[in-house]
């Protein structure tokens, strides 16, 4: 199995290599600058160059990159929009330079105006982005929990997204666990998640499937909360995650933890109880 956490690029962005290696990540998600802010450099040729070197003489594979936080590929407001299509170009030309096959784009808030509207602008940064950006990236559009004006809570929306870019075989999705869930997607019992996965099929196709963000969740089914918690220890629970990580659809895909880093656990302890969960 593929299984990783997302790393830390400080200091150096080649520093994420060592840090995935020394967690023993087959598989892991950076940021490629600070996801706080709006501001960031270019890429040296030199990081570019130590990243994609260490890279290759690992056996890691994929590095997915996950875009920063403030972007909103949904915002009805023209600044901030603009500012958010101008990140998504950036982050996939950033990925392509590093070598990295997949950029996960969350799809944002349209603030009240209106879902037909907020999947208008996802798909007009989609289709800017990979028009500007002649390279092999792929965009994985990922589920959201589904809180108020957001854009991805359902399979659907994912879809209504998907038929609408225009290159067809740089689009795809990444599959959140705790937001499907949150989302009211179950997950924990061997029939039901058959059953969601069946309905992802339906609606999207599970040849769209590229990664699975492996988190649990600090809300019920249906709570429509976005809140990670460490593995085995939120609503999904050990058993539930024994499913999951039992299923023959999921243990193919990279699965990347996005769990919290507290008095109860850390990287190590959530990557030690996946692999534990694993074994049937
Ligand atoms: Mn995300
Ligand atoms: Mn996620
Ligand atoms: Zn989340």
């Amino acid at each position: 199995m593929k299984i990783g956490v997302h790393i830390s690029i400080s200091g150096s962005i080649d520093l994420a290599i060592d840090r995935a290696l020394e967690r023993g990540c087959d598989t892991f998600q950076i940021f490629t600058r600070n996801p706080r802010g709006w501001a960031f450099k270019d890429l040296s040729e030199e990081n570019v160059k130590k990243f994609t070197s260490k890279l290759s003489d690992s056996e890691i594979a994929p590095v997915v990159v996950h875009m920063p936080y403030l972007p909103n590929l949904a915002s009805p407001k023209k600044h901030i929009y603009k500012k958010s299509v101008d990140s998504l170009i950036a982050e996939v030309h950033r990925c392509g330079l590093l070598n990295i096959p997949y950029c996960v784009i969350h799809l944002g808030s349209h603030l009240g105006t209106g879902i037909e509207a907020g999947y208008n602008r996802v798909v007009d940064a989609c289709n800017k982005a990979l028009s500007t950006i002649d390279n092999d990236v792929i965009i994985l559009l990922e589920n959201t929990a589904g809180t108020k004006n957001s854009v991805g809570g359902a399979f659907e929306d994912l879809q209504h997204i998907i038929s609408r870019v225009e290159q067809k075989s740089r689009v795809a999705i990444c599959f959140d666990t705790c937001h499907a869930f949150s989302a009211g997607y179950e997950l924990r019992e061997r029939k039901a998640l058959v059953n969601t996965l069946k309905h992802l099929d339906e609606v999207i196709g599970l040849n769209l499937l590229k990664v699975v963000h492996l988190n649990d969740s600090k809300g019920d089914l249906g709570s429509h909360i976005d809140r990670h918690e460490h593995i085995g220890l939120g609503f999904i629970g050990e058993n539930g995650f024994k499913i999951i990580l039992n299923n023959e659809v999921i243990k193919q895909l990279p699965l990347i933890l996005e769990t919290p880093i507290d008095s109860r656990g850390d990287d190590y302890v959530n990557l030690a109880k996946v692999r534990e969960l694993a074994v049937k």
